[in-house]
């Protein structure tokens, strides 16, 4: 069943139960007022036959065999002529003695449970519905009781056939039923056009959608509606979805493409290498030496390129970090001791050196600092400097690499983090990296609660830096060998 299908059906339910609840709440509250008017003319009726029979219209006479009768006089049958209601005088046994003339030749007989009244029943009496002769009848029994000695001499019974109200109930009923339907009619049309209406976007969405997927086109963009409600919020999420895929895309392809070139650029010189030796290399040492040095450099350059996509598949995986007391100044003498060699002609120097301890992996922390180093050293052309410093500033700790080499334009900046990206093709591919330095250093700053920034001007140097939150006093003091994890 369609989306549309289900929310016309829901609708037009939840409309039905609302219509249900109201048809019925007015069919029983006209009920009970009709049942109340009945009863109100009976009781009015009953109390005008008890007051002509205590003003004397209802004497007892006994006959001469000694028989109580009770005898409807005259003025009374005129009150009485009225078609709608019928009055019968019943003697306590429950023989009829006398009647309005309405009643024909109808029989209305005593409720058997009206031989029970008593003069305590006088005010209430007993009411009943029955049929008669396919009517349907509601009587008023009242007992009839003689002033002073309290003794029931009869009992009256006023009746009145239910048929206005029968009709009136009937027609309400039939009305309702109809109306009902043609409501839920209408409801249920309409709640088909405006399914229909709401959902139209939403089709539209899926129809580009679709399109973009067939094209297998990511540069294409949904239209986005021009009001502002949800259809035109979800638009512009998808719009976005669509953009990050492409970016993501864009960046794979790039990736593969690289990666490939990389490592092909290595493979081919080895491979070269391997001939030279091949034919006859072997036999000149010179020519051997020089091929095993190529061959190790470009080895070197091969697993450091693995190392780092391993670095991040681990990072996109979640692999856990150690989590260990890093004390920040000895891991930047490392480094320069480490950087120390690759900088031929440029002159490497330590800043400032505040004593700073962070939480952290210490390998990690290294390798992204070297990262730093590495690319600064790389981009600072022979004469130029490069200066590692540690400060302690703002509740952070700020590892930071500056050099006066030849700068990144201000366009490139925003994407330098951005995995698999080189800033300058060129440049890039001279040095042999793949675009991964930097994204994990970002990675690795992330993943110790910091982050990475960079400042630069084209032709007079960049300024690299990782912010890491310092160690609490209280870890410094513990200072124990921590065997606890987090997580990249
Ligand atoms: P790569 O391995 O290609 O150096 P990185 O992620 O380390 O990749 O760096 C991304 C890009 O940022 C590099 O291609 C380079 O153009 C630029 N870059 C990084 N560090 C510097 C720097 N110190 N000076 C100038 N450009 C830099």
């Amino acid at each position: 069943m369609s989306f549309r299908a289900r929310l016309t059906l829901i609708y037009t339910v939840f409309f039905a139960l609302a219509l249900l609840l109201l048809g019925c709440g007015t069919y029983f509250a006209v009920r009970q007022a009709l049942y109340a008017g009945v009863q109100r003319e009976l009781s009015a009726a009953t109390s005008q036959v008890r007051a002509i029979f205590n003003a004397g219209g209802l004497e007892p006479i006994r006959t001469p065999t000694g028989e109580l009768r009770l005898f409807l006089r005259v003025e009374f049958i005129q009150i009485f002529n009225n078609p709608n209601l019928v009055a019968q005088i019943f003697r306590t046994d429950g023989e009829l003695l006398d009647s309005t003339p309405n009643l024909g030749n109808r029989e209305l007989p005593l409720p058997p449970e009206a031989l029970l009244l008593g003069p305590e029943d006088v005010g209430t009496g007993y009411s009943v519905v029955r049929e008669v002769g396919g009517l349907r009848i509601e009587s008023l029994v009242t007992p009839l009781v003689l002033s002073g000695n309290e003794q029931v001499v009869g009992l009256v019974q006023i009746s009145r056939p239910l048929r206005d109200v029968d009709l009136t109930l009937g027609v309400l009923t039939a009305m309702l039923i109809s109306g009902s339907a043609i409501a839920l009619l209408l409801t249920g049309l309409g709640a088909t056009l405006i399914a229909g209406r709401v959902l139209r976007p939403i089709d539209e969405l899926t129809r580009t959608a679709q399109g973009i997927v067939n094209a297998e086109d990511l540069a294409q963009r949904v239209p986005v509606p021009p009001h502002q409600d949800e259809f035109q919020r979800l638009t512009i999420t998808i719009n976005d979805l669509l953009a990050r895929l492409e970016d993501l895309f864009t960046t794979q392809r790039r990736f593969v493409a690289d990666v490939s070139h990389e490592l092909r650029t290595p493979l081919a010189a080895m491979q070269g290498n391997l001939e030279v030796l091949d034919r006859g290399g072997l036999r000149d040492a010179e020519l051997a030496t020089e091929a095993v040095i190529d061959m190790r450099r470009e080895t070197g350059r091969l697993i450091r390129m693995v190392n780092d996509l391993l670095l991040l598949a681990q990072s996109d995986a979640h692999v856990e970090l150690r989590c260990e007391l890093v004390e920040l100044d000895t891991l930047v003498l490392e480094v320069y001791r480490e950087l120390r060699p690759l900088a031929q002609g440029v002159h490497l120097r330590i800043g400032n050196e505040d004593q700073v301890t962070v939480k952290g992996d210490r390998d990690r922390l290294k390798q992204a600092l070297l990262n730093l180093g590495v690319n600064a050293l790389q981009y600072t052309p022979q004469g130029g400097s490069v200066t590692l410093s540690l400060e302690q500033r703002d509740g952070f700790a700020c590892l930071s690499v500056a050099d006066t080499g030849i700068g990144i334009e201000e366009t490139e900046l925003a994407h330098v983090f951005a995995r698999f990206y080189r800033a300058d093709q060129s440049r890039s591919r001279h040095s042999g990296g793949a675009g991964l330095g930097l994204s994990i250093v970002k990675r690795v700053a992330e993943a110790h609660q910091g982050y990475a920034t960079v400042a630069s001007q084209p032709g007079r140097g960049s300024t690299f830096a990782i912010w890491l939150p310092l160690a609490m006093q209280h870890d410094l003091v513990e200072a124990r060998p921590v065997d606890e994890t987090v997580q990249v």
